[in-house]
């Protein structure tokens, strides 16, 4: 299969400098001190998770990257947040041993890449020899065919010919051949005009990493989210008593990592308290139990609006932000049984996840709308696909 413009444009990068770029993107993660270090601690296990799918599928170069950003997480930046101190010592423990279990399969995958980068330079640089000679039998072929002498023995002698074509009607229809011997683009084949791009660089040197280019570039490469389409439904019928009396209800959405995709495969219900137009969940620990003991990572939440229309409020702004930060394809869906309609939200990556990250109000607020804050989740698929339950508030 013909390699993406993408990859060759990776293959002309020499093998250490690609492997550095790898390393660079990985490192751009950034702690949010308002954000508990306690959900740092549980995504770091889900990015493990996440990790290893992509190494039994072979997909090294997001398991290495996730691997070295759980790195870079625990080894570095949590140590910066300001209640770094406060977290429990079992959890620490437990994050050492991953630590441990991830160090080493993270030097090899680092080797194993360096190998593929090595082959896929080489392989490179030897099209792009071929490329030369080709191009320059091209060219010696084209000056026989100018050669008026071998084809019209009958036309006037070649000095006479070459005086007088004009330089204007040679230059559009004949490549001139007194210009330096570069190969310049309308010289070479068809073929390789659609499949060959120059060396040129991909990444702006310039440009100091920031969180905003790591979000830029997770935009362009959001993760499909597939969603069970009985999600909606079920969710609804369990928060009917909620509903009737005017109460939100809340559940988590999670699921596993597989060919790249985020399949939401569970929905939990946990123990909450809600009022009219507000929910939040009680005893956190039961969940995240419940999701280590199926290898569950999480992908977003569910709520209702028994009587408003589906919309994140500034308060659902909030509460959304700490998933989409520690998962950028993290879904919100809404229902709204009044009006019957459900909607899948997530922040703007590049505007409203920061925005809402660095606002320090709490509860109900308005917040500026233009540039819009949230938006509809173009990532997400909805089908058909089995959907388990688990209720905790029995
Ligand atoms: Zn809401
Ligand atoms: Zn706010």
């Amino acid at each position: 299969m013909a390699k993406s413009k993408i990859s060759l444009i990776l293959d002309s990068i020499e093998p250490q400098e690609r492997l550095k770029k790898l390393i660079t993107y990985s490192n751009l993660i950034e702690v949010e001190p308002h954000v508990p270090p306690k959900r740092y601690y549980r995504s770091g296990l889900e990015m493990v998770r996440m990790a290893n799918v992509y190494h039994a599928e072979g997909n090294l170069e997001n398991a290495y990257c996730l691997y070295l950003k759980f790195m870079t997480l625990f080894l570095e930046k949590i140590r910066k947040h300001p209640e770094f101190s406060k977290v429990p010592a079992d959890m620490r423990a437990a994050n050492q041993a991953k630590l441990r279990e991830v160090l080493p399969k993270a030097e090899k995958l680092k080797q194993q890449l360096l190998e593929i980068y090595k082959r896929d330079y080489e392989l490179y640089l030897g099209k792009l020899i071929r490329l030369e000679q080709e191009g320059e039998e091209r060219r010696k072929a084209e000056l026989k065919k100018k050669e008026p002498s071998k084809r019209q023995p009958s036309a006037a002698p070649r000095e006479f010919v070459t005086a007088e074509i004009p330089a204007a009607i040679d230059s559009v229809n004949y490549p001139d051949p007194n210009l330096d011997a570069t190969p310049s683009a309308p010289d070479l084949p068809p073929s390789y005009e659609k499949d060959f791009i120059p060396p040129v660089p991909t990444f702006d040197r310039g440009k100091k990493p920031s969180s905003e280019s790591l979000t830029k570039y997770d935009t362009d490469t959001l993760r499909a989210v597939l969603v069970p389409a009985k999600v909606m439904t079920l969710f609804q019928s369990l928060a009917q008593n909620n509903t009737d009396k005017n109460v939100e209800t809340c559940g988590i959405l999670a699921g596993k990592l597989e060919m790249n995709q985020l399949i939401i495969t569970h929905m939990i219900v946990p123990k909450q308290s809600g009022t009219s137009d507000s929910c939040a969940t009680t005893n956190e620990e039961e969940i995240f139990d419940y999701q280590d003991h199926h290898n569950l990572i999480t992908i977003g939440w569910i709520h209702t609006h028994p009587t408003q229309t589906a919309f994140l409020s500034s308060v659902d702004l909030h509460t959304h932000c700490p998933y989409q930060l520690l998962m950028p394809e993290a879904i919100a869906i809404v229902c709204s049984p009044k009006y019957q309609s459900s909607g899948f939200f997530i922040l703007t990556p590049n505007y409203g996840l920061q925005y809402i990250a660095n606002c320090r109000k709490v509860g109900f607020h308005p917040h500026p709308t233009d540039p819009p804050l949230f938006k509809h989740a173009d990532h997400v698929r909805v089908e058909n696909a089995p959907l388990d339950i688990l209720d905790l508030r029995k």
